[in-house]
Order: C-alpha cells, then structure tokens, then sequence
C-alpha cells in the first residue's frame, strides 16, 4: 500500500524532505501556513525588484564541493547561480583599515589574509587546514552515528589558541553574520560554514525563490501536493505512531510519517496533546534558546547610480565585538548587492528584545513609533555602510525594512530568530536535536537541529530521510 507523508512547513528543509520521499514513493503533502511556499527563501517584490528574505550567498557549488553535489542530487545547480570575486568574496572594514577575504580554496585563503598579516602566516595555514579537514569529511560526519568533537569545542576559544593576533581573529570573525557569534558557538558550525565559503562563492538571480519552485515541481512530479495558506494544527497519533496531521482549515490528513521543518517549539506545540509525544521530551526541547534575528534595509536603487559590486561588504565600527553583535547598538552590518545591480540590502543582527513592547502587534497594524523606531534603526545602519560606500545615501531610490517580528509573523522561527535553535559547545547533547522524536513516525527536519544555512539544511535534510528511508535517500555523487 502506498505510504503517506505531511510536511508540516514548506521551508526549504521541508521541501528537500518532500522530495525525497516523493522520489521514494511516498504520497506526500506539503502543508504551509502561509501564502507562499519558500520559509525563510521566500523572495517578496518591491518596485518591480525581486528581494530575498534569507538568501543572499551560499559557499561551495564547484563540482565535487558540498552544497554542489547536494545542487546536482536534486537537479539544482542549472539555476543562475553567479560566482563572486574569487579574489574577494567578502571585504572586510573594521575601522578605518579595510581587508580582502577570498574564496578560490585554502592556498589562496592563506596567501591573501598572509598578505595583510605576514607573521601569522603558520597560524593561517593551521586555520584553513582544520576548514579544509571539516568541508572534505561533511558527508562523512553525516554518516557517523558518533558526534564529531568538534561540537563539543568552542570556536571562540579554539580561534584565539589558533591565531595570536587579535586583529586577525577579529577580521576572520567579520565575515560570520551569517552564524551567532555567541561564546557558546561549537567550533564545527564555525568550521563547517566557513569552509564552504573559502571554497567558492555565489549568489543567484533571481532570488532564492527558484531553489522553491525547482522543488515544488519536483514533488507535484512525483504525485505530491504543495498546500497553501492551511497551517498543521495538530499532529495526532493513537498512542504507538503518527496517524494524522490536522490543519487549521479542519482538514485531516492521515498519514503514516510526519515531518515537521518549522520551529522545534513550534512543532512540540502541535503535540502538544498528542499521546505517545512525553511532556518531559515538549518540554525540554521547546526550552532551547534561539540565535538573534535579523534587522534588514532593503533598497532600490535610483538607475546607475552606484556600480554593481560582486562582493559583500561587512562594516564594523572599530568599536566593534563581533561576539556580541546584537547589543543593540549598530556596530556591525552586512551589505549585499543582487545581481541584477539596481538593488541591495544592508543587515545587522538584532535582539529581540528591541521589539519586544511591539509583540503583540502584527504585520501591517504596527504602530507609528514602531515605524518610528525602524526608520532610527535604518538611518544607524547606513550611516555605518556610507562609511565604506561613498554615494550611497544619495544612489537610494526607495527604502524598505523589516525586524525580527516580520520573521517571527512570517516563518513562525521563535522571536523571530534567524537561525534557530542557539548551539552550546559545553551541551551539545542538549542542543544539538535528532530528527528523530519518541512518537514513531513524528520527525524533524529544518535548521534548529544541526547546522542552519542552505548547506546545513540541506545535510539536516538528508539526515532526517536517512532516518525514514534508510542510507541513501539521494545519490550524493
Ligand atoms: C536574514 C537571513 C539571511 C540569511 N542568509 C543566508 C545566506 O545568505 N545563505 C545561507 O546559506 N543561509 C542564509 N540564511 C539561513 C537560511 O535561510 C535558513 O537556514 C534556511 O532557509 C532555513 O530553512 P528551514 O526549512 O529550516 O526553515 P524555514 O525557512 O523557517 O521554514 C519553516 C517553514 O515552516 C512554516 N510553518 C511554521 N509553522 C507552521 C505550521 N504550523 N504549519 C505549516 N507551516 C508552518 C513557515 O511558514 C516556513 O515556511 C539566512 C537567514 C536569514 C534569517
């Protein structure tokens, strides 16, 4: 009999899964709350211009790196994907003093940063060595039931035992908004993330929404259905296994296997009175803190204004700690240019707690002195990226913003966090979550488990279908 299978979100772990089990000859349904399938790759349309919520680089897509032979196993890469400057991938300002940090492999990783630090040369080559170590164990490390050690090492402290010079360690540290920061942060996330980004990096027109569509397509290829605007309103079971998913429209979906790709708080809600899922089990799991949020500027540009540049620019005030990026003070941002060249966004990490007084508001009935407080907020982020960027306050045609709430509305991520579940090297058991839950037939998937990114979403992915299907869900070539 053909098996069963809801996806309780259509992020893009949600969706890899339900390709997979599609492929393997699972019926699957795909329920999302929202209008559009995508999560955190959803792209939203302003001017006529095309903007990413959580997309805007991704490392290691050449033949046989990570992510491009995780592309290649679900038909991906073909998708205008746009190298960046291998040379500079990232450029670096903190202060006045502005650096280059490539991504053409380890060699050129050394060579260059060697070039601005001569004497740390060594330290450089032991930093990269450990990189290049992760990125060509990953599928490795994904098929070892043992936990790799290197979550169970601190990166903040294995950074300064590493490299002696701290305004190295602060450069290598200016390029991860793209991870927290936080003392606590397992040197593997640190490793892992970084080492594909040494590799080669990229962007891709048009935004994260083809990766969603591609998807999508595949599954409804194979039978599937993508269900839109109809949030899972509870996971039901009969004391022994999953049996049904039911949404908020009153439909009930019988199913034998449940994946949920949201929040993992938000999925332990959904069980919350389904037997066979242990309050003990809820509770710990729904107690796990979660990274900072994001706040972003995005910006039109007035036509020709400024030159497209093919790098991202990370600006820090020299007052900068890039350990604690979220204090509240805009210290830190990121600037991402589309491909397309006549848009861009500027980001900062951000606590929740700035929005808190405004939690129980929603998107579109916010108040004028939260509009207020985002027009402050924007102003402080791009005074700090005029400071890298002449004529950027003058290129601006219109200006849009959104805060840790938007993210909270839209993908349901516990305030709003970017990256889910915070990792702690000295808990790892505690915080590093298996896809596989008490109540047989109930999994999880998505970026609080493992590692978060295109790339650990997409591994965490694979993991959860290991669990369900056995060793090879895809063929990773
Ligand atoms: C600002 C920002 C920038 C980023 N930039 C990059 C980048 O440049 N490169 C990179 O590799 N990564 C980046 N990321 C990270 C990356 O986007 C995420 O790690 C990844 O997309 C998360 O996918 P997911 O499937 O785990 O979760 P999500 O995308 O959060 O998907 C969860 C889905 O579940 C749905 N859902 C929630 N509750 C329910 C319910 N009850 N019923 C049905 N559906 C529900 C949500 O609506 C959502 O669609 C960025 C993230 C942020 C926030």
């Amino acid at each position: 009999m053909e098996r069963r299978a809801v996806i309780i979100g259509a992020g893009l772990g949600g969706l890899l899964c339900g390709e997979m089990l599609s492929r393997n000859g699972f019926k699957v349904f795909v329920a999302e709350k929202q209008a559009r399938p995508g999560g955190c790759l959803q792209t939203f349309r302003r001017a006529g211009m095309t903007f990413d919520c959580g997309f805007h680089y991704v490392g290691g897509m050449r033949p046989g790196e990570a992510l491009g032979k995780i592309f290649d196993a679900f038909s991906l890469r073909d998708l205008p994907f746009v190298r960046m400057d291998p040379g500079c991938s990232d450029e670096v300002t903190i202060g006045n003093d502005t650096f280059s940090i490539p991504s053409d492999g380890p060699d050129a990783f050394v060579d260059v940063l060697s070039g601005f630090f001569p004497a740390q040369r060594d330290n450089l080559e032991r930093y990269a060595s450990l990189l290049k170590q992760v990125g060509d164990n990953i599928f490795g490390a994904l098929s070892s039931q043992a936990m790799n050690p290197l979550f169970a090492t601190g990166a903040k402290a294995w950074l300064e035992e590493t490299i002696s010079d701290p305004l190295l360690r602060k450069v290598l540290s200016a390029n991860a908004l793209k991870m927290e920061l936080s003392p606590s942060l397992p040197l593997y996330t640190f490793a892992q993330i970084n080492s594909s980004f040494m590799m080669s990096s990229w962007r891709l027109t048009g935004g994260g929404d083809s990766i969603v569509s591609a998807l999508c397509d595949s599954i409804r290829a194979c039978g599937g259905e993508i269900i839109l605007g109809d949030a899972a309103s509870r996971i039901v079971s009969d004391g022994a296994k999953v049996t049904s998913v039911e949404l908020a429209s009153g439909e009930s979906i019988p199913c034998d296997v449940a994946v949920a790709d949201t929040h993992p708080a938000v999925a332990m809600a959904l069980a919350e009175n389904t037997e066979g899922v242990r309050k003990i089990y809820r509770r710990r799991i729904s107690s796990l803190e979660s990274t900072f949020g994001m706040f972003t500027v995005n910006v039109a540009l007035k036509k020709g204004a400024l030159p497209y540049i093919n790098h991202n620019l990370f600006i820090h005030s020299a007052e900068a700690d890039m350990w604690n990026p979220a204090s509240g003070k805009v210290d830190s941002v990121m600037v991402h240019f589309y491909p397309e060249g006549d848009h861009l966004d500027i980001m900062t990490p951000m606590d929740f707690a700035e929005v808190s007084g405004w939690a129980d508001t929603s998107t579109g009935r916010r108040p004028e002195e939260y509009a207020e407080f985002k027009r402050g907020k924007a102003e402080e982020c791009i005074c700090l990226a005029g400071k890298r960027i002449p004529g950027l306050r003058d290129a601006f045609d219109r200006v849009w913003t959104s805060t840790p709430l938007t993210w909270r509305d839209y993908t349901g991520s516990v305030n709003g966090s970017a990256y889910g579940v915070r990792k702690d090297f000295s808990s790892p058991e505690q915080t590093l979550i298996p896809s596989r839950t008490p109540l047989p037939g109930l999994f999880l998937t998505g970026q609080s488990l493992n590692l978060h990114g295109i790339l650990g979403v997409g591994m965490t992915a694979l993991l959860t279908c290991r669990e369900i299907l056995g060793p090879d869900p895809v063929r990773i070539a």
